[in-house]
């Protein structure tokens, strides 16, 4: 049997050294060994088009912010829009090892099913089995080197890829993207008790598309209604990471690729979430 790593954190799940201390009932895959991640965060929603690449990107580039280095593995098969995001086209390089991630112009690793297709627009028709094993594979196979947060933007909803995230990353924790017009109490409270079952921390939430600017007078429209987020974020104990206006700045910046450029202050108390995350300790 192989000795205890020298390094050990004591967190199997980001490790993957083949160790004697691993414990062998696990689920946990553990990644490749050379990848060496520190805080693994999944953002997930009830629904497609709230935000939720959005709000993974702006983790990355938040964490990049603060001095720390960021991947992005874009778990949502079937409707990619991270590389786009980052102005990314080229395709991802694999050697004998595995596949290496795409870098961006501020040094955060991408890796997305649209790095690996010949032609980005081809759609992605594969079953939930076959979805579920590249998100794996992008995990177990890809060389993502020293990664202080991998954040994992899922699928919307509860299906199967969500599910085998859970079960094979060590994932440190969730935050839940919701809009105004979203069936917010409903989303959530499915979000919360998927991760409850599986043992899953819950970050916050983080409402998206809450207002717009009027361009004349600075004065916020709730163009969706009143926000709910308060009043649900109490009912189910959760903090509140930050809301997002509608900005024609961001939907350029995701269009153009220029993510990296957007500089807004909504997500402070996601940044600050994220610190206290790394802060803690593995068990
Ligand atoms: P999801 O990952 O939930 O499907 P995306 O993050 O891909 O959603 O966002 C869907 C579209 O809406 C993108 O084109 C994005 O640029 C745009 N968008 C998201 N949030 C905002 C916002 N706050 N202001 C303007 N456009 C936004």
């Amino acid at each position: 049997m192989s000795e205890p790593y020298e390094n050990c954190t004591h967190d199997c799940g980001s490790c993957g050294a083949s160790c004697s201390q691993r414990d062998p009932g696990s689920m946990i895959q553990a990644p490749h060994p050379d990848s060496h991640i520190r805080k693994v965060i999944g953002i997930v929603s009830g629904k497609g088009g709230v935000g939720k690449s959005l709000v993974t990107a702006l983790s990355a580039v938040s964490a990049t912010r603060m001095g720390y280095s960021a991947g992005i593995l874009d778990a949502d098969i079937t409707g990619p829009s991270i590389p786009k995001m980052f102005g990314i086209h080229e395709k991802a390089f694999g050697t004998e090892d595995g596949l290496l991630p795409v870098e961006t112009r501020t040094g955060i690793k991408l890796m997305s099913i649209n790095l690996i297709l010949d032609n980005e627009s081809d759609p992605v028709a594969w079953r939930g089995p076959i979805l579920s094993g590249v998100v794996t594979q992008f995990w177990s196979e890809v060389i993502w080197g020293d990664v202080d947060y991998l954040f994992v933007d899922m699928p919307p909803g509860t299906g199967d890829v969500m599910l085998t995230v859970f079960q094979s990353l060590p994932i440190d924790g969730i935050i839940i993207v919701t809009s105004p017009q979203d069936l917010v109490r409903m989303i959530v409270e499915k979000a919360v008790n998927m991760a409850a079952k599986m043992d899953v921390p819950i970050l916050g939430v983080i409402e998206n598309m809450s207002y717009a600017i009027c361009p004349d007078c600075g004065k916020k429209l709730p163009l969706f209604g009143e926000s709910r987020l308060k009043e649900i974020a109490d009912r189910f104990g959760l903090d509140v990471l930050g809301q997002i206006p509608i900005l024609p700045e961001i939907s350029n910046a995701s269009d153009d690729g220029t993510i990296e450029e957007y500089s807004g202050d909504y997500l402070d108390d996601l940044s600050i979430c994220l610190k206290k995350v790394m802060d803690q300790k593995a068990d």
